[in-house]
């Protein structure tokens, strides 16, 4: 069985999007993953197809309706369906490549996208969905938020990759962040490729890289060396 992605939302022609193209369109075309796109809009039952209603004690903006929302969830997928349900939320559990992998180890997801202000919070309790958030800025919409996501995801299935060992050295893998990276030509603009990398030795590079990346999650991150677990 094949991965397989299914997306509540409002803008259905957002997917695949970006992800139709490159390796993960590859992997979609020879079906390595399915995705699902569902407009969340056809569940809507008023004269003016509403999915929005304004805030219970007044404020900005529109919040997407419990009844209409919670519909479309159980027509995209049903009470046995063993795949967690995701909404993609600014509040939600940060995602890190330990909860990627996670994810693509399973089945599939289910991802509800928001839009305008979020969602009514009983939907969000009455069909536990799992909120992740895909950093600490705001989105106009849980589209762009999905996409990544699913691209973090769809590129560790099974066959997506072409050198399979690549998805193991990247930043994050192994709680630091990646060593810096070179390519011929040896010399360019009067800058050299650091010597041991040309060196041969083996160990002595496997060292540096190492040394590299620890100085570099040091630096700019050393929120990964020293991290905070998520509480719900
Ligand atoms: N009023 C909300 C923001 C709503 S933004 C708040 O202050 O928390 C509209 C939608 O965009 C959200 O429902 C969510 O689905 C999506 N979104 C915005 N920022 C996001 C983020 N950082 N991660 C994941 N989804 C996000």
């Amino acid at each position: 069985m094949s991965f397989l992605a299914t997306v509540l939302t409002l803008y259905p022609d957002m997917f695949p999007g970006p992800l139709g193209l490159s390796m993960a369109g590859r992997g979609l075309q020879d079906g390595l993953w399915s995705l699902a796109a569902h407009d969340i809009r056809t569940h809507a039952t008023d004269r003016h197809a509403s999915v929005d209603d304004t805030p219970a004690g007044g404020g900005p903006g529109m919040v997407m309706k419990p009844d209409v929302l919670a519909r479309a969830i159980d027509a995209a997928s049903a009470a046995n369906d063993p795949r967690p349900r995701l909404l993609m939320s600014p509040r939600g559990r940060p995602l890190t490549q330990a909860y990627v992998r996670e994810l693509a180890a399973g089945s599939g997801v289910v991802i509800v996208c928001g839009r305008f202000e979020g969602v009514d919070e009983r939907v969000i309790e009455a069909r536990n969905l799992i909120e992740v958030s895909v950093g600490d800025y705001v989105l106009s919409g849980g589209e762009p938020a999905a996409l990544v996501l699913l691209d973090a995801i769809v590129r560790l299935l099974p066959g997506i990759m072409g050198n399979d060992a690549s998805g193991n050295e990247e930043s994050f893998e192994h709680g630091l962040l990646e060593h810096p990276q070179y390519t011929r030509p040896r010399q360019w603009e009067g800058r050299e490729i650091p010597p041991v990398l040309l060196s041969g030795d083996h160990a002595a590079i496997a060292r540096w890289k190492r040394q590299q990346s620890e100085n570099l999650t040091e630096q700019r991150r050393p929120d990964l060396i020293r991290p905070k677990d998520w509480k719900k």
